[in-house]
């Protein structure tokens, strides 16, 4: 890069163009110095093909025109929306184009002028319209033809071509980068250079060349990754138990008490738990095992036999709905046996949390069940001899380490659905040891699954509202926009208010989004599993672990803008009780690819089956299509997408000696904790 005067470590405030203001809006995407801002990668690219004529565009596809305004731009308020909607005409035909938020338009757009319009063609109220395209005079259009233009994840107050500016700036100005890797390394895998690697990502040549700097940025991602777990693994090996446990006569009794047997792998995953617990070391285990099958007693049986043996235990979850779940089930389960638990999430008041600190100090409670609060400064576990965290995917390892420093070396349970293969998970919670659920419950009947087309909801409608009648409930996910927050919460209420028009009038209807604060989350999530709400309409909230046993209907909107691990996370939401399930894709796209992928959930319910097909049908090419998981982020790296770069850094890392490793760390003091922090992956 150019031999200016910016440094990594700067501050952003240091780019010209950055003020106070901007800096904040960088600040919410976790950008904070120029080295956080080099390795904000696009998230795709943008190539700019000659404009073509309106009445040849077909839905889904993104497309430019080069049109006239046919008359002067409407503007009208939905809720706190702005909709700017202009017609415009060529010579073949004439369409709708229509923005959000963009009430200037209004006034900028004159009727007569031609421009270059480049959008996503999308089908609404049953004609096609281009919802926020770009606008180009012809010329400058003319100039971008062909060339990738980076495409990066914003957010409110952000633009791309703000950052793209930014990103111009340092790519000027800073002279290399920190390059991580042994040249060892670098030349037996054949990696491009690290330097010219974050050029090419942001302002590739071509295809090719972007295809190679990718490559050597997400080996980057993987490697360091890998390493660091390695230095987890030497800190926590053979760590002596402190906490050794001794066999629990109460646990049997609750096996006895459960309404169903457990599945022999519930049975076999509790036997190596348990002996792990009565070990002479300390536990460091995962247990992997589909929605669906069961991971939830297993922790209950664990969290029942360090209770019984005086000590306490923890159970961390990712959100607040799923916290008060476990928190009530456990509670059930076990009051008979004299334990004692409570609940610690971040929306209890100032007073109740200090009272819960205390309660938990004086070591009044034995089980404490949690989201991210149980990790809080202020809590003081006494005789903390248990951790465990469902869907750990969500959660980074720094802050699983943190929940173990807060006991002396207590044992640690992790759980996970993310269907990775065996090989994979070895190299990725490669800290760990591994359990696998390996069968569902039986007696379960399979989840009737169709892919429809937007045509069919009348009748999915009539579906609900026969399950509703019967007793049932349902959830439908509403169209994902990935734009913007505001938009997707404007989605999902607008699309219950026409439920509530469509469906029987006795069918209680509600919606959950990100937007809403916790409290009424829980409040409604509460009130769904009670069976007072009928029908849930939400956004992916929804997906993580939550069980309730009486829904049956899964109905998922614009299902192709999913990935298939997290539709498959999706439909583990029914098909949990002894009723029959169903699940509805609906298809909003006319692409043969689009339903070939989903065709996939249609013919399989197993999810490690479904992330194995989902790869080879999109092959290595595809490399920004829809992520497999929504969960397991590295920046750029995509666990299945790029398996064989992990298997090769996994490769890489194990030839290192353990000087080379200490080589790597003790060149940069701050490295261990940047990877497992941020930097690199949730995981
Ligand atoms: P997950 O593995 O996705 O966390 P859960 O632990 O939430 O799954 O279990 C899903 C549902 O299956 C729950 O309603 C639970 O009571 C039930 N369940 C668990 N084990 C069995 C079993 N052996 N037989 C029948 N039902 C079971
Ligand atoms: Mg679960």
């Amino acid at each position: 890069m150019g031999g200016g005067s910016l440094e990594a470590s700067d501050k952003i405030k240091v780019i010209k163009g950055i003020g106070d203001k901007t800096e904040k809006v960088f600040h919410k995407l976790g950008i904070e110095t120029v080295q956080d801002l080099l390795e904000h990668y696009p998230r795709g690219y943008e190539e700019f093909e000659r404009p073509v004529p309106i009445s040849s565009l077909t839905e889904g596809i993104t497309a430019s025109i080069e049109a006239g305004i046919a008359m002067t731009p409407k503007l009208k308020k939905v809720r706190n929306l702005q909709i700017v909607n202009v017609q415009v005409k060529d010579s073949s035909a004439s369409m709708y184009l229509t923005w959000f938020n963009m009430p200037f338009l209004q006034k900028s757009l004159r009727s007569g002028y031609h421009y270059i319009f480049r959008g996503k063609v999308v089908r609404k109220n049953g004609v096609l319209v281009m919802e926020q395209p770009g606008i180009y005079q012809k010329e400058s259009y003319y100039k971008l033809l062909r060339i990738l233009q980076p495409v990066y994840p914003l957010t409110e107050g952000l633009t791309n071509n703000m950052v793209t500016k930014a990103v111009k700036q340092i790519l000027s100005e800073l002279s290399f980068a920190k390059d991580y890797i042994p040249k060892s390394i670098t030349r037996e895998y054949g990696l491009m250079d690290r330097t010219k690697a974050i050029r090419e990502v942001h302002f590739p040549k071509d295809r090719d060349s972007m295809m190679n700097a990718r490559q050597r940025l997400v080996f980057d991602e993987f490697f360091l990754y890998i390493l660091a777990l390695r230095k987890l693994k030497e800190k926590r090996t053979q760590q002596h138990s402190e906490y050794r446990m001794q066999e629990c006569e109460e646990c049997d009794q609750l096996i006895r008490q459960f309404p169903y047997q457990l599945t022999n792998a519930q049975l076999r995953v509790w036997q190596e738990v348990k002996h792990d617990l009565q070990g002479d070391f300390v536990m460091n285990r995962l247990i992997q095992g589909d929605v669906g099958s069961g991971k939830t007693v297993l922790a209950i049986l664990a969290l029942l036999m360090a209770a019984k043996n005086g000590y306490q235990a923890c159970m961390m979850v990712p959100t607040e709905v799923l916290a008060k779940q476990h928190y009530k089930s456990l509670t059930e389960m076990l009051v008979s046996f004299g334990i004692r638990t409570c609940l610690l999430v971040g929306s209890m008041t100032a007073k109740e949390k200090r009272e819960t600190y205390e309660t938990i100090k004086s070591h009044s409670v034995d089980l404490i069940i949690g989201t991210h609060a149980l990790i809080q400064e202020k809590v003081e576990y006494d005789n903390l001899a248990l951790v465990i965290t469902d869907e750990q995917h969500r959660f980074g390892v720094k802050q699983r380490e943190a929940l173990m420093n807060k006991g002396g070396h207590p044992h640690v349970l992790v759980m996970s659905a993310t269907p990775i293969p065996r090989t994979l998970a070895i190299i990725l919670y490669g800290d760990l040891d591994i359990s696998i659920v390996d069968e569902l419950p039986a007696k379960r009947l399979p989840i009737k699954n169709c892919v429809v087309d937007t045509n069919y909801r009348p009748n999915a409608y009539r579906f609900i509202d026969k399950q509703v009648a019967e007793g049932r409930q349902a959830y439908v996910i509403c169209p994902m926009v990935e734009e913007s927050d505001e938009i997707e919460a404007e989605n999902v209420m607008e699309y219950t208010d026409r439920l509530r028009e469509t469906l029987a009038t006795q069918v209680v209807v509600e919606y959950l989004h990100g937007k809403m604060k916790p409290k009424e989350k829980n409040d409604v999530m509460e009130r769904f599993a009670n069976g007072e709400i009928h029908v849930l309409v939400s956004t992916t909230v929804v997906e993580v672990g939550v069980n309730v046993p009486n829904a049956t209907v899964m109905m998922v909107e614009n299902a192709e803008r999913f990935g298939l691990a997290q539709l498959h996370q999706l439909r583990g939401r029914v098909g949990r009780g002894e009723f029959q399930s169903y699940c509805i894709f609906v298809c909003g796209s006319s692409s043969r690819d689009a339903w070939e992928r989903l065709e996939i959930l249609n013919k399989s319910n197993d999810g490690f089956f479904i992330a194995g097909e989902d790869l080879k049908l999109r092959g290595p090419g595809d490399i920004f299509g829809i992520r497999q998981s929504g969960e397991m982020e590295f920046k750029l790296g995509d666990i299945f997408q790029d398996a064989s770069i992990l298997k090769a850094a996994a490769d890489a890392v194990k030839k290192l000696s353990d000087r080379e490793v200490d080589k790597i760390f003790e060149a940069d003091p701050g490295l261990e904790n940047k990877i497992l922090h941020k930097g690199t992956g949730t995981l």
